[in-house]
């Protein structure tokens, strides 16, 4: 048993914002401020800002990063502790965990949002007592990430199942997608930004509930789960992100992949449980920063 008197600092660095977090062993998130994504000098800035203050008040134990990606988690590679590829303007190879490490001499934990995210809901939310699942973010942008038999998904890099390729019925639906690599990748069709473009609306969850939009999501999503399931196996699936506000979708989302699975798996939690295996993040709003206060848990000694 950890001992839950140690305090860490979870970063929850995303493509808008930064959630900052200390809190404990039990999942508490004891303090919680947010800075606004612009430069990475200005953002670190008042990120080590935060760290310097928790840690005069708490000692820390140690610090956990969940990035938004790509990212380089390979503690053997000269480029560990970077974010690889972003298009975000200034963040590009950015060395994430060196802005950090400079200031602090402290365990430092690094992974990506989604395999945080996923870490944070098996100790403290939906997850709980589970060594495999899968964790999806559907907002600005899609990506997910897990565990596999208690390890969390690193490969070649991490896992980007947010870029993989679903049916695209261009009849039905002739918008071209907005991902800046692959057009019409999953992210291109089903994003925030992709149901903003194809609908004209300022938001996606300003589209109504009866709008055709979310049927299509829904296929969208629903092949995606399917992909997911026939690839991993997990033994969950946790979805959140800003578009799954929209709480409908998840009915949607598990009728689509039951349907497209068309009773081929096998398994009382998919044939008849569906409702408790598709499932929105137990943590909430904080499942983000409770997965960096998670990989700071994980990387104390
Ligand atoms: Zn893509």
């Amino acid at each position: 048993m950890k001992n839950n008197k140690k305090i860490f600092a979870g970063i929850e660095a995303g493509g808008t914002k930064f959630v900052c977090a200390a809190g404990n062993s039990l999942g508490e998130v004891i303090e919680r401020e947010t800075f606004p994504t612009t430069t990475p000098k200005e953002t670190m800035a008042c990120v080590n800002e935060f760290l310097a203050r928790m840690d005069a008040k708490y000692k820390l134990s140690a610090i956990g990063i969940a990035s938004f990606g790509p990212i380089d988690p390979d503690p053997k590679s000269p480029d560990f502790g970077h974010i690889t590829t972003t298009p975000k303007p200034g963040w590009g190879h950015f060395n994430i965990v060196g802005s950090v490490k400079e200031k602090f001499n402290l365990p430092i934990g690094f992974d990506t949002d989604v395999n945080g995210a996923a870490l944070g809901e098996s100790r403290w939310g939906n997850g709980q007592g589970l060594d495999s699942l899968v964790y999806w973010t559907v907002g600005t942008g899609i990506g997910a990430g897990g565990m596999l038999a208690g390890k969390m998904m690193h490969g070649l890099i991490h896992p980007e199942m947010g870029h993989t390729f679903v049916n695209h019925d261009r009849v039905k639906d002739p918008f071209p997608g907005v991902c800046p690599f692959h057009k019409d990748c999953l992210e291109g069709l089903a994003s925030g930004p992709s149901m903003k473009a194809r609908w004209g609306v300022k938001s996606a969850t300003d589209l109504p509930a009866d709008h055709q939009a979310w049927d299509l999501e829904a296929d969208y999503l629903g092949h995606a789960m399917a992909n997911c399931i026939l690839t991993l196996s997990p033994k969950k699936i946790i979805i959140g992100g800003g578009v799954m506000f929209r709480t409908e979708l998840y009915a949607k989302i598990r009728k689509k992949t039951k349907e497209l699975l068309n009773g081929y798996i096998q398994h009382r939690l998919i044939l008849k449980d569906i409702d408790n295996y598709i499932v929105a993040p137990g943590l909430g709003n904080n499942a983000g920063v409770c997965g960096a206060l998670a990989i700071a848990e994980a990387s104390s000694p």
